[in-house]
C-alpha cells in the first residue's frame, strides 16, 4: 500500500515515474493532467472549460479540479493507494487534499519532489509533442509552477513527508532511487 504525491516543475518527468511507480505497486496513476487532455479530446463541458487555461499555460480554476480529485479518490481502486501526478498543484489544493483524505481516514506516504533545472525542463518540453509545449506557454507555466506550485513543497516539508530527488539523470535512475526512497 502505497499513496504518493508527485511534486516538481512541469517537464520534470513526474509523467514517466508516477507510471513506473504505479505498476511497481499496482495501485492506480492519478494525473490531474492526463483527465484534463482526455476532457478537452472527447469536448465534454470540462474539458471545454479547462482548455482555455491550458493553453495559455495557466492553472485551470481549482472549483474545477477539486470535485474530479474526490471521485477519483473514492473510485475503489483509490482503497489499495495511488500516486497523484499533477495535484496539488497549490496551497488552496494541498490543503483541500489533507482534509478529504482525512475524511477518508487516508494519509500520504511520501510526496515525492523531483528537482530539475530550468534549461533541461525547457529543452525536455520543446522536444515533446504536446499542444501545450510551446515557448510562451512553457515560460508561464515555469511562471505559475514557481509562484503556485513551489510553496506546495514547503507544506509537505512541515508535514514531514518530503523527499527530494535529483530529477537530471536518465530515467532509469531515477526510478531506482525513487523506489529506494520509497521502501524506506
Ligand atoms: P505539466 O506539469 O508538464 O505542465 P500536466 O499534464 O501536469 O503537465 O498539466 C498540464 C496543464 O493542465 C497545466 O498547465 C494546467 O493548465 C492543467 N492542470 C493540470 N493539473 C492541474 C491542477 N491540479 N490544477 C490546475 N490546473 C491543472
Amino acid at each position: 500500500m502505497k499513496r504518493l504525491i508527485f511534486l516538481g516543475p512541469p517537464g520534470a518527468g513526474k509523467g514517466t515515474q508516477a507510471k513506473a511507480l504505479s505498476s511497481t505497486y499496482q495501485i492506480p496513476h492519478i494525473s490531474t493532467g492526463e483527465i484534463l487532455r482526455r476532457a478537452t479530446t472527447a469536448q465534454t463541458l470540462l474539458g471545454q472549460k479547462a482548455k482555455v487555461y491550458m493553453d495559455k499555460g495557466e492553472l485551470v480554476p481549482d472549483e474545477l479540479i477539486l470535485d474530479l480529485i474526490k471521485e477519483r479518490l473514492a473510485q475503489p481502486d483509490s482503497k489499495k493507494g495511488w500516486v497523484l501526478d499533477g495535484f496539488p498543484r497549490n496551497l488552496a489544493q494541498a490543503s483541500f487534499l489533507e482534509q478529504l483524505l482525512a475524511n477518508l481516514n487516508q494519509s500520504p506516504d511520501f510526496a515525492l519532489n523531483l528537482i530539475v533545472p530550468d534549461e533541461v525542463v525547457i529543452t525536455r518540453m520543446l522536444e515533446r509533442d504536446r499542444e501545450d509545449d510551446n515557448e510562451d506557454t512553457i515560460r508561464r507555466r515555469l511562471q505559475v509552477y514557481r509562484d503556485d506550485t513551489a510553496p506546495v513543497i514547503s507544506f509537505y516539508q512541515e508535514r514531514g513527508i518530503l523527499k527530494s530527488i535529483d530529477g537530471n539523470q536518465s530515467m532509469e535512475a531515477v526510478t531506482s532511487s525513487l523506489q529506494t526512497l520509497v521502501e524506506s
